[in-house]
């Protein structure tokens, strides 16, 4: 099952691709992550990104295409993949078309988590992350039990340089701009289905685990 979870930044992608990762087994492929780890490594990829990334601009697109194509080549990808944070553009849509078809794969539903702007930059603003484990806390909807300290693995949280305030009005605005004409791509093919974004996390999956199903005709037990 080969799925794309689109949505705005603060949208909640990362968090559903995870649960959705563990349930289908299935690896999440989030682009945001592997560019920060990249940074973090000071890779060449990370080196050319780093500034794109800190002012919330989409990196180029020849690097984060050739990445992905990379990235969905590995054997655990056989089974299916949730992509997370790509494509971003049309021409990124375009592209993994093109490297899908070399590899015989194809997208089976996208899936798009809809909040509305002032909400997600509530979410983005408050956000938290692990150094350690990568969990995701907000300060006041999901405040961890320290503060600063993950109740997972007790490393630190820190803010990420692109949820700062400024840098959220640009992710937003790219987004309106470059990212939305992707729904459009993926709902001519009638590959797109949408779900609302507020509400329970487990409600939420149960929604795009529909509107996967509703989509493919797909049963988690097939049989
Ligand atoms: P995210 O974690 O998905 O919010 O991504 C964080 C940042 O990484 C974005 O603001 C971009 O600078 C970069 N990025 C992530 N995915 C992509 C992509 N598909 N294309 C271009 N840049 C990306």
């Amino acid at each position: 099952m080969n799925i794309i979870l689109m949505g705005p930044p603060g949208a909640g992608k990362g968090t559903q691709a995870k649960i959705l990762s563990e349930r289908f087994h299935i690896p999440q492929i989030s682009t945001g992550d592997i560019l920060r780890m990249n940074v973090r490594e000071k890779t060449t990829l990370g080196l050319k990104a780093k500034d794109y990334m800190e002012k919330g601009v989409l990196v180029p697109d020849d690097l984060v295409v050739e990445m992905v194509a990379e990235r969905l080549k590995s054997r655990d990808c056989a089974g299916g993949f949730i992509l997370d944070g790509f494509p971003r553009n049309v021409a990124q849509a375009e592209a993994l078309e093109r490297t899908l078809e070399k590899i015989g794969k194809k997208i089976d539903a996208v899936v798009g988590i809809e909040v509305e702007e002032r909400e997600l930059v509530r979410r983005l603003s408050g956000r938290r992350v692990c150094r350690g484990c990568g969990a995701v806390y907000h300060v006041t909807f999901n405040p961890p039990v320290n503060t600063d300290t993950c109740d997972n693995c007790g490393v630190e949280l820190y803010q990420r340089d692109d949820d700062k305030e400024e840098t959220i009005r640009a992710r937003l605005r790219i987004y309106e701009e470059e990212t939305r004409p992707v729904i459009e791509y993926y709902r001519e093919k009638g590959l797109y289905r949408a779900v609302g974004g507020i509400g329970s996390m487990d409600g939420i999956t149960e929604n795009i685990v529909k509107a996967i199903e509703d989509r493919r005709g797909y049963t988690e037990n097939p049989g």
